[in-house]
Formats: C-alpha cells, structure tokens, sequence
C-alpha cells in the first residue's frame, strides 16, 4: 500500500503540532519518522490511523482520500509504547483480539492464524501463557503478531521499544525488520533515536517542531543533511559558521590543460574566526554567510588539508576508537580517532586536528 500525506497540519487550540507535512511512503517500505520529543511524531502517526483527524490537508492509501474513515475501517495495523496487553486473557486470546474486525486472510481459521502469528514472531507454542508471565520483548512481540493477525496493508509502529533496554531493543529492533521485509506490509516506524532511524530504515523523514526537515535514506540524511538541524540530530557533528572570503573556482583547473579543466573543481575559501579554511565542492559569493559541518570521523589529528589547533576538554575511550572533544577559538568540536591500544591523549594538552577540504558538507 502506499501512503500519502499532503500538507497535513494539525493545530490544538493555538498550539501547532503538525504544520503542512507531506510525505510519501512507498509499497512495502520500512519508513521512519524520526525527531525530538514534542516534533510531532506520534500525532502524524495518529492522523495515518485515524484517531485524529488533520485540521487541513489530507491523508491518503494508494491515492484514495481517508477523510471521514474510521480507524477500524483503515486496515491498519498499529503498535504503542504502551499498548498493553489485557492481562486477564492469554497470549492467544491476545493475539486473536487483533482480528475483531476481520476475518483472518487467506483459508485458514482463527486458531491457525494466532499460530502462523506467533511463529512468525519467534513464540510458537505460547498460547496459553499470561502476559505477565513474558519478558518486555515477548509481549511487544505479541503485540506485533496482535496488530499483524488481520493482514494489515499498513504496519504503525510508534516507539515498540523505548520500554525495552539497550540490549533487547537492539534483537528486537532485527526481528521487526526481519518481519516486515518477510511479509512485504508497508510500515511506518516512530522513534527518537536517531541510530535506531539509521539501522533499521529504507528512508526517513527527519521532524522538528511538526515540520519535515528532510526526507531521505539513512546515507543521505546522515552524509548529506539540508540543514543544521538535521546535521546536529542525525550523528555527531561539528558545526561552523563562516564567511565567504575568497571563490576558488577553477582552482584545480589552473593547472590541468585544456580537457581537463572540464573537471574543474569548484571550491571557496571560508573565515571562521581569524582562520580560513578551503571548501570544496561549495560554491559562494565573497561576504556570504555559510554553514558547513565537518563529522568527526574526517577530523584528522595531525592530517588533512584545514589544520586547526585545539584544547582537549573531554575524552571518552569507546573500544575501537576514543572519541575527543577540543576547544577551538571558544567552539567545542568531536573528533574520533582509532584507538590503538596505547596512546594517551592528556585533557588540557593542544591537539593539532585537520580535515580535507572535500569533507566538509554545506547546510542551510
Ligand atoms: P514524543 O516523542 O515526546 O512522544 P512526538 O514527537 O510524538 O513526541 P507529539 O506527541 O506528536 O510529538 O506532539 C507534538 C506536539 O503537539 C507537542 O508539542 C504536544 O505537546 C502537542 N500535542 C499533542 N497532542 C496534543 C493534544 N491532544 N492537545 C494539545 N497539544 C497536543
């Protein structure tokens, strides 16, 4: 099924919590909605399902407007934080509960589904077990085999496993994928971690304050965000404000004959501060304001073409790499360098950091 939002907003009173989303969500994509707490996550989900219904623009499943349906009408499954299970019936009676308005698909009988449901979410035989009786993980997963069991065309999962710790999101968070790649059901998937956005997704629409920043894949979202919001809120980064002082464009082409200046490399020069760095790849005019990010990963110590010299503030050790911040003309910067095993890195010691002029990346 596919899905459409077209200039969705939802306003409370004078508060707006959704302002002219539009959104496109393919056949049997796993698309996230990804953002802060208060963004507007939940309430687009709730709008998709039909609990709340957008002060303008409309919501669509494969072009056909949903104004005025109700949920149950939608045949779409959908998954809470908190959807509890009833606790005073079994695991079976539960997931038997997710075909009250429908028959179960294809030619078999209710029991048979909950079966075919609980084996697809790894708890064949727990029929008959009390939900208090399952850990965090089984009872989201029985809550997943409830919201599955009639077929749905459209899969809402908002935050399953917030609840859950680390460890268990993680396997989780693998079986849900694996689920939903198996049956193919279009899914829309809530979360505020960025990561699990990131490791789960065939794209994802970045929100902030009930707007949609950007929309893309997890590369290009976090290789290529639009703006500094989405720089700062997907991965780490550093970000720098500067000034155009110099066009660099034709550069490289200076020295590259005739056919070769076809590849000329546009670039400028940026102050920041009392340094100037070359961008490439950036175009500007002299005096223009720019915003570029630099992720820490293509901070170099003791590399790359910029050089920078910083006061180590922090340090954190993290296995295969150290993760060091550094104080630089007032700014708090990342850099991550492999961790071999032996080197020390002092707080308060200078660093001397550089990256290339191709690896910083422009943002609104
Ligand atoms: P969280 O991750 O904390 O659940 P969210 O991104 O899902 O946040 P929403 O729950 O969609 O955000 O809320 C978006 C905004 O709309 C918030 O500012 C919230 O306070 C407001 N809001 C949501 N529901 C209502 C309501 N029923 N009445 C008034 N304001 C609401």
């Amino acid at each position: 099924m596919k899905l459409e939002l077209d200039g969705v907003s939802k306003r409370y009173g004078t508060a707006t919590a959704l302002d002219s989303v539009s959104l496109s969500v393919e056949e049997g994509e796993f698309f996230t909605l990804v953002g802060p707490s208060g963004c507007g996550k939940t309430t687009t989900l709730r709008c998709i399902a039909g609990f709340e219904s957008p002060t303008d623009g409309t919501v669509r499943f494969d072009g056909e407007s949903m104004d005025g349906v109700p949920p149950e009408a939608r045949g779409v499954g959908v998954v809470f934080q908190n959807y509890a299970l009833f606790p005073h019936m079994t695991v079976g009676e539960n997931v038997a509960y997710g075909l009250r308005f429908a028959d179960p698909p294809g030619d078999v009988s209710r029991d048979e589904r909950v079966t075919e449901l609980l084996e697809l979410v790894d708890l064949a035989g727990f029929e008959d077990r009390e939900p208090d009786s399952l850990s965090g993980g089984q009872q989201q997963r029985v809550a997943l085999a409830r919201a599955l069991a009639p077929g749905p065309d459209l899969l809402l999962l908002d935050e399953p496993m917030s609840a859950l710790d680390a460890r268990l999101r993680e396997r989780l968070r693998r079986q849900v994928k694996r689920i939903q790649s198996e049956l193919g059901v279009t899914t829309v998937y809530v979360t505020h971690d960025q990561s699990e956005a990131l490791a789960v997704s065939d794209r994802v629409a970045v929100l902030n304050r009930g707007r949609v920043e950007q929309v893309g894949t997890p590369r290009e979202v976090y290789h290529r965000p639009k703006t500094r919001f989405v720089a700062e809120f997907v991965g780490e980064n550093n970000v720098l404000d500067g000034v155009v002082t110099r066009s660099l464009t034709g550069r490289r082409g200076q020295l590259a004959d005739v056919v070769e200046s076809r590849l000329e490399t546009e670039g400028v020069e940026v102050g920041v501060g009392d340094q100037t760095f070359v961008l490439d790849g950036v175009d500007g005019d002299v005096g223009e304001a720019i915003t570029f990010c630099v992720r820490p990963e293509d901070l170099h110590l003791d590399a790359g073409e910029n050089r920078i010299r910083g006061t180590v503030v922090e340090t954190e050790f993290q296995g295969s790499a150290t993760r060091i911040r550094f104080d630089w003309q007032g700014i708090e910067l990342t850099v991550v360098v492999a961790d071999d095993g032996n080197e020390t890195v002092e707080l308060g010691s200078e660093l001397d950091v550089g990256f290339d002029a191709d690896a910083a990346h422009v943002v609104e």
